[in-house]
C-alpha cells in the first residue's frame, strides 16, 4: 500500500475511538506490530487520552505534542462540533 507512518498516525485517532473500519484497524495493528515508532505513538496517545480524562498535565516532546494537539482538536471538533 505504500503507506507511511504519518498516514497511520493520522488514523490512530479513529483507531483509539474504536470508530475505524475493521480492515483498516487490522492494517494499523499489523503496522504497529512491526513499527516501533508507531507503537510508541499509540502508547503515548493512549496515555495522553487517559491523562486528559484524568485532568493531568503531561510533558511530551514538542513535535509529538503539536501532532497530538491537532489530532485531539480535530477529534474534539468531530465529536462536539465547532460552535462554541
Ligand atoms: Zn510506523
Amino acid at each position: 500500500m505504500g503507506k507511511k507512518c504519518l498516514d497511520y498516525i493520522s488514523e490512530l485517532n479513529d483507531y483509539l475511538d474504536g470508530e475505524i473500519d475493521p480492515g483498516l484497524c487490522a492494517e494499523i495493528e499489523e503496522h504497529i506490530g512491526k513499527c516501533e515508532n508507531c507503537r510508541i505513538m499509540v502508547d503515548s496517545l493512549k496515555q495522553t487520552v487517559k491523562l486528559c480524562r484524568e485532568g493531568k498535565e503531561i510533558e511530551l516532546p514538542k513535535q509529538l505534542e503539536d501532532k497530538l494537539n491537532s489530532m485531539l482538536k480535530s477529534r474534539w471538533d468531530k465529536k462536539f462540533g465547532k460552535n462554541n
